[in-house]
């Protein structure tokens, strides 16, 4: 057996001197550091020596009272552990246990001091807990849950969690967090949710959640598993944020974006959408639909006189109306302005069956519509034209169909309103050249290629009294264009409001010019029902006769009925203004019209025109001559003046010099020529006697 040596006491001071503990022996007299091992020189990064001419108070950060203090109370019990912050030669201070071990050594009291540095322990307690301070003031809700049992309970839930919850810390611990969801489990983003889970990946999902009090909230969640080192998954951290505020803000602008603010109904960009869905669906089942576009009939008329609310009134109640007459997988919609659409769906597989159905289906919508209304105080009817396609037909786009339909609803606008139009490829055709001919005349109106003629208005002795001013288009390839293959295509491109203008201007110009010499003649302008319908119609008229310097007297403003029919107060007025100045009013073409008296008594009228298809037979044909000779007893009757219309024969000079006619124009007298030529004439008298 080994014989066992009593360690001496060197071996003592070796095991202080080597330890890897720091340890220094202090004088509890007066605090004096005497004795310190290498561990300590190392830690404190003083010398040895440095360390052994050092009392503990340059070490401790405690103040000196503290410090006699603390060398007093081991000076009586013999030991202790203690938490200090020591100093270190460069100033560094770190928090250390001390344990001090007090006893009588030679009649000294002396103390063992065993330092333990606790700078990474206490940071990593201190980041525990500002970790778990930040996980109770988030204003996101976090939860933690337990990932080692299968049921993923929590065993965390921050304030904003049970904030956004309604529930209390107790009644979430221990629970699976799937009760949020109460019995609504069949949400799509729960099979994305759980397959993460089952992949031990994050993920984030939004699920409709319920509030304690059963409310339900829109829950944006993210969860992420946290592995060990090991790679064994210890937990789930769950971020959960209420975004109901954020859905429903989706939601509206989703709603502007697809819904027509005013009706609610589907937009134009729904519709098509729709159209789209329904064009595939057709294609593979081999089944025809009908889209149609509704116009409202004079809408616009409504609009200005009561007010544009009392037209939102009327968007809104022609918007249930057609959604009332409608089945489940139709859309209404409302295009634009008064304009809606309708996609009827699977009407057929034949096409002709189709296009039968859809017409009663439409008709008895434009009939629902046309029964009275009643808008706040006002009663109202009102009529539609509707344009129809049926669909497939080829490869069209939905956009091409829509585009079908609108082309038909203007045909049926143009047929006279309140009319039912299917399209035709002809009217394609006719749009074609619409279109050209609408982009050729705006060109014409900017580089100067409107021209102004002149038609002389004589007494029977042939004094000439007035001029009217008829427009030509100098078409660069095609010649002179006669006004009516232009003016309507002027009309519908608003284009007329400045091609009037035009001929207002050079017509005062022409007054202008032949001032000095004819006071007296005036000119007459056919203004267009389109352009006298502008709201500031009038004013601008006036500015013209005003910069051009004439008298108004001197122009007349030649109108046919339809100006009147839509919105009677607004003509009175227009007229009244313009009439203020000393313009004349002239009837144009009557007797082709409604010719309804009524209106001679409310407008301002100076003159009738008898339409020349009266005059071309009046001398043979009697019922032509009676519509003459009634006009002209209408006009004597009310004072007016009469200007007989397409005078080309003596035959008719005759006659209607016989029935009381003094005022005539046409072939007879003279054709309509070129300003240039008329003013040339007009200035130069032996040439052409009628003058003043
Ligand atoms: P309107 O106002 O009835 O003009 C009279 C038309 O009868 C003119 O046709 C004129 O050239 C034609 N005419 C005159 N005397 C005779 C005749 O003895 N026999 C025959 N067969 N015809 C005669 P035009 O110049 O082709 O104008 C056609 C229509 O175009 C005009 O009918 C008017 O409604 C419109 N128009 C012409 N100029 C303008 C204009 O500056 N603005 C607007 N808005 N419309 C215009
Ligand atoms: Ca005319
Ligand atoms: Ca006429």
């Amino acid at each position: 057996m080994m014989q066992r040596v009593p360690i001496d006491d060197h071996a003592f001071r070796q095991f202080f001197d080597f330890s890897p503990t720091v340890a220094l022996v202090v004088d509890l007299a007066d605090g004096h550091i005497v004795a310190a091992n290498a561990a300590a020189t190392t830690f404190y990064g003083w010398s040895h020596e440095q360390l052994l001419s050092m009392t503990m108070s340059q070490i401790n950060t405690m103040p000196p009272e503290g410090m006699a203090k603390l060398l007093a109370h081991l000076n009586q019990n013999d030991s202790g552990i203690f938490y200090f912050q020591h100093r270190l030669a460069f100033g560094e201070i770190v928090n250390v246990e001390s344990s001090n071990t007090a006893m009588l050594v030679n009649g000294q009291r002396l103390c063992l001091v065993i330092v333990h540095d606790l700078t990474d322990q206490k940071q990593a307690e201190e980041s525990l807990s500002l970790a778990r301070r930040a996980m109770d003031a988030s204003a996101t809700g976090l939860t933690i849950a337990d990932g080692r049992d299968p049921d993923l309970p929590l065993i965390y839930a921050n304030p904003a969690f049970l904030q956004m919850t309604g529930y209390t810390r107790e009644e979430v611990h221990g629970r699976n967090c799937r009760f949020l969801q109460n019995d609504d489990r069949n949400q799509p983003e729960l099979a994305t949710l759980r397959a993460a889970l089952q992949a031990n990946k994050p993920c984030e999902v939004v699920l409709r959640n319920y509030r304690k009090d059963g409310r339900a909230f829109w829950n944006e969640i993210t969860i992420a598993p946290v592995f060990d080192a090991a790679g064994i998954i210890t937990h789930y951290i769950g971020t959960q944020k209420d975004i109901s505020d954020r859905k429903a803000a989706e939601a509206h602008v989703e709603r502007l974006a697809y819904f027509d603010s005013l009706t609610e109904l589907p937009n134009r960009r729904l519709f098509l959408d729709r159209l789209a869905n329904n064009l595939a669906l057709s294609n593979r089942n081999n089944a025809h639909g009908v889209v149609a576009v509704l116009d409202l009939d004079n809408f616009k008329n409504l609009n200005d006189a009561e007010g544009s609310e009392t037209g939102d009134l009327l968007l809104r109640e022609i918007a249930v109306r057609l959604q009332r007459c409608l089945r489940e997988g139709d859309t209404a919609s409302r295009l634009n302005g008064d304009e809606f659409a309708i996609l009827l769906a699977n009407l057929s597989v034949d096409a002709a069956a189709a296009a039968q159905l859809g017409r009663v289906i439409v008709e008895r919508i434009g009939t629902s519509i046309g029964a009275p209304l009643t808008l706040g105080s006002i009663k109202h009817q009102i009529t539609t034209s509707i344009g129809a396609v049926v669909f497939p037909t080829g490869k069209e786009s939905p956009a091409d169909i829509l585009q079908k339909a609108d082309t038909a609803v203007h045909r049926a606008k143009a047929a006279g309103k309140n009319t039912f139009c299917y399209f035709e490829p002809a009217m394609q055709e006719h749009v074609q050249r619409r279109l050209m001919m609408e982009r050729d005349l705006r060109i014409a109106v900017e580089s100067g290629e409107l021209r102004m003629f002149l038609q002389p208005q004589v007494l029977e002795n042939g004094t000439m009294v007035g001029a009217e001013a008829l427009i030509r288009w100098q078409h660069p390839i095609r010649g002179l264009v006669p006004p009516l293959d232009f003016i309507p295509v002027a009309e519908e491109a608003s284009l007329i409001v400045a091609i009037g203008e035009w001929i207002c201007r050079q017509a005062c110009r022409t007054v202008k010019r032949l001032e000095a010499t004819h006071d007296q003649l005036r000119i007459a302008i056919n203004v267009s029902p389109r352009q006298f319908r502008t709201a500031d119609f009038s004013a601008r008229m006036a500015k013209i006769m005003q910069e051009v310097d004439i008298k108004p007297h001197q122009i007349a403003m030649e109108v046919t009925e339809a100006v009147f029919f839509d919105n009677l107060s607004h003509a009175v007025a227009t007229m009244n203004h313009l009439k203020s100045l000393g313009v004349r009013w002239s009837l144009d073409d009557f007797g082709t019209g409604y010719s309804s008296l009524s209106y001679l008594q409310k407008l301002p009228i100076t003159e009738l025109k008898i339409d020349r298809s009266f005059v071309k037979d009046a001398p043979t044909n009697p019922n032509d001559a009676a519509v003459v000779e009634a006009i002209l007893a209408v006009a004597r009757q009310r004072k007016l003046d009469v200007v007989a219309e397409g005078v080309e024969t003596v035959k008719h000079v005759d006659f209607l010099k016989s029935r009381g006619c003094r005022i005539f124009q046409g072939y007879y007298f003279g054709r309509p020529v070129p300003v240039e030529e008329f003013v040339a004439a007009m200035e130069t008298p032996r040439i052409h006697p009628p003058a003043n």
